[in-house]
């Protein structure tokens, strides 16, 4: 049985890019007769708020979103991702870094247009720490990649096909843990899809490069990684994918202007499942959703 997900990090209110993605997760396993859970990915605890996750599943429910396991809150789930941890620990595969930027961006999906840098090994030391407990805890930690050929990952994208990644070259060792304790994005989720039984995951192509991440993790951790299929993203009329910054396209504004039918009539549209904008609900749109007809190309709504 098909198992997605929506993984929403509640640090501001779902604009028309998030709802996007919700929209085609759920249509793909909707399609399948499979199950949907909601994940809040609160494991910022600087920008999180249970405000925007309150709005955030009031706008899921006002648009048919239906999910059937959740709302799971990374905040309550930190007993597991330090389990985790100590696994990889043990591997000899963790050290502490006490470089500080990267470190602050660590709780958050790496979105392609963030401009991250490669993490050259600056604090990898020559040997391993053996438990949890000998790791300094005022240091972010970081998970070794390996190096040489085994650093290559290659996967199939379910909508952009074959990958192959090199994790020295595009990310380099990458945090785990932040310094002040929370939890790095990579390790949660990968934590979260295995434990909650996801094995398909559908999300924006911005995070085509955290799966190979994601897939080295999984494998290290001895799970089988989700199936990945990412989508095109929404671009506003400067070509940057929709944000946070674009209030025209928040829930809010759209909600005063648009009824549920006309948004997801909009995103269908451009999803290529209809030939022209009409009104539809979410249960409607399942039996027009095909793989086949949702563009590669990003789509400017600006
Ligand atoms: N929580 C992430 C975000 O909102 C998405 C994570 C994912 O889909 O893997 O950017």
């Amino acid at each position: 049985m098909v198992r997605g997900r929506f993984a929403p990090s509640p640090t501001g209110r779902m604009h028309l890019g998030n709802v996007w993605a919700a929209l085609l997760s759920w249509l793909s396993v909707r399609s399948q007769g499979g199950s949907w859970l909601l994940r809040i990915e609160d494991n910022d605890p600087q920008r999180s708020r249970q405000a925007w996750a309150d709005l955030l599943m009031q706008d899921l429910e006002w648009l048919g979103l239906t999910w059937d396991d959740g709302p799971f809150y990374q905040s309550a789930r930190s007993a597991f991702y330090e389990a985790y941890l100590e696994r990889l620990v043990g591997q000899g595969l963790v050290y502490p870094c006490y470089c500080t930027r990267a470190d602050i961006l660590a709780t958050q999906a790496p979105h392609e247009s963030d401009g991250r840098v490669v993490y050259k090994g600056t604090c990898r030391p020559k040997d391993s720490f053996a438990t949890l407990d000998a790791l300094p805890s005022d240091a972010a930690l970081r998970m070794r990649v390996p190096t040489g050929a085994q650093s290559l990952i290659g996967f199939e994208d379910g909508h952009y096909g074959c990958q192959t990644v090199n994790l020295e070259q595009a990310c380099g060792d990458f945090i785990v843990r932040r310094k002040d304790g929370a939890w790095a994005y990579q390790l949660a989720v990968v934590v979260d899809d295995a434990l909650m039984g996801v094995n398909e995951v559908v999300r924006g192509r911005d995070l085509l490069l955290s799966s190979p991440q994601q897939i080295y993790l999984a494998r290290t951790l001895g799970f089988v990684a989700p199936r990945f299929s990412h989508v095109p993203l929404l671009l506003n009329e400067a070509g940057q994918r929709l944000s946070k910054r674009d209030r025209s396209t928040h829930m809010e504004a759209l909600r005063r202007q648009y009824t549920a039918n006309e948004i997801l009539g909009r995103l269908a549209f451009w999803a290529g499942l209809t030939d022209r904008v009409q009104a539809l609900s979410a249960e409607e749109l399942i039996p027009l959703f095909d793989w086949n007809k949702i563009p590669r190309e990003d789509i400017s709504v600006g």
